[in-house]
């Protein structure tokens, strides 16, 4: 494979955010320092929620989230297989089971609508992701919740920024998460956020994230069972710094969208663009078109790899969780299943979608797109 001469995605670092990093480098603080509850008010604030604790991944922030819930052995969880796979692992982490359900054909996010068939006596909760940046049907979620009282869980680990009726994302539910790998729309590096209302779930994850030391405690004291899933203060000042471009970011990316949009629409035969809920505002993490159903998955897989020669960055997203190798293996879980989520998986691809990408660089893409779907 020849090397991208437009990546899948990258970063946008500034001479500002190394700054900051570096600020705290000159310092002997560089964990459980300043920057940590810093990095946590400005999330908090952001978000519109009382807590935020911050953590070394998204993955640790479902992780914390499952168990702070009290969700374990057998428990039940509702959610989507279309997905990246840490938000059905986290439950795995606590031999929990997940349940999976099909999504929405044009948000891609769970279809609330095929929840309350799988709530069983062992049901405690429901999981949502915020797919690509679309908020899912948080209201219908919350109310089926309440409903059934199960606890709700906001993977928002690619929606930080989008909100929905004025409310953020991430801010749903019992509690939600964030993530800041470099691929989302700010980045720490590294690292992670649990966001919450509850004083509970919060004491609960700050105590988790630090081998399970009340934040009261003598250093050497361990309440519960912890982990180490700590930020590093480096990691915090990047984040606070990287927080305050987030609106220009989020800015940027929408613009990108827009041109693609353009770009795209003499071959909406081919590829449809990305489907939006009525009054969503969404930060957009990656941009995945859909294929016409008349192409088969393995044509997707061609293109993806024509692409690539032709040094155009893009992969298919997602891969069904319940399709993966070891959910197949575990669960027995079968092609058919969920036959939307299947579907949308076999014909969607990304493709290269970044805050600093050009407008030329789009056009550069669809045209690569046009030529490799003529051979196709
Ligand atoms: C990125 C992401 C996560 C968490 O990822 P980490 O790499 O652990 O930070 C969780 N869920 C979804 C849907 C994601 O896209």
């Amino acid at each position: 494979m020849s090397q991208s001469t437009i990546p899948l995605s990258s970063p946008d670092v500034s001479e500002e955010d190394i700054a900051a990093v570096t600020a705290v480098l000159r310092t002997p603080r560089l964990s459980l320092g300043p920057k940590i509850p810093e990095f946590e008010q400005a999330v908090a604030a952001f978000t519109g929620v009382k807590h935020a604790v911050a953590v070394s991944s998204g993955t640790a922030a479902l992780h914390l989230c499952v168990r702070a819930l009290g969700i374990g052995d057998g428990d039940e969880v509702i959610t989507t297989p279309f997905s990246f796979v840490a938000s059905a692992n986290c439950m795995l982490f606590e031999r929990a089971v997940p349940r999976f359900v099909d999504i929405e054909p044009e948000t891609f996010c769970i279809d609330p609508a095929n929840i309350e068939a799988a709530i069983t006596p062992n049901t405690k909760a429901i999981l949502g992701v915020d797919v690509f940046g679309q908020t899912a049907d948080w209201n219908e979620l919350e109310r089926i919740a309440a409903k059934h009282h199960l606890a709700l869980i906001e993977d928002s680990c690619e929606a930080l920024g989008s909100s929905v009726g004025g409310r953020q994302a991430g801010a749903f539910g019992d509690c939600g998460t964030f993530a800041f790998y470099p691929n989302k729309q700010m980045t720490t590096g590294e690292g992670g956020m649990v966001v919450t209302d509850r004083d509970d779930i919060a004491l609960a994850a700050r105590m988790m994230r630090n081998q399970g030391r009340d934040p009261d405690s003598a250093w050497l004291e361990h309440k519960v069972l912890g982990y180490n899933y700590r930020l590093s203060d480096i990691a915090a000042a990047l984040g606070i710094s990287q927080l305050k471009r987030l609106p220009q970011f989020i800015e940027k990316r929408a613009r990108v969208v827009s041109w693609y949009a353009e770009a795209l629409s003499p071959l909406h035969e081919h590829v449809r663009t990305p489907l939006l809920h009525d009054g969503t505002d969404v930060s957009w993490f990656v941009y995945v078109v859909r294929l016409a159903d008349r192409y088969s998955a393995s044509d997707r897989d061609r293109l993806i790899s024509l692409l690539r020669e032709r040094g155009i960055g893009c992969n298919a997203y997602f891969p069904c969780i319940h399709l993966q190798p070891f959910y197949q293996k575990i669960y027995g879980h079968k092609r058919v299943e969920f036959p939307v989520a299947e579907s949308v998986s076999d014909h969607t691809l990304a493709l290269p979608f970044f805050t600093g990408m050009t407008e030329k660089q789009v056009a550069e893409v669809v045209s690569v797109l046009t030529e490799v779907l003529a051979v196709l």
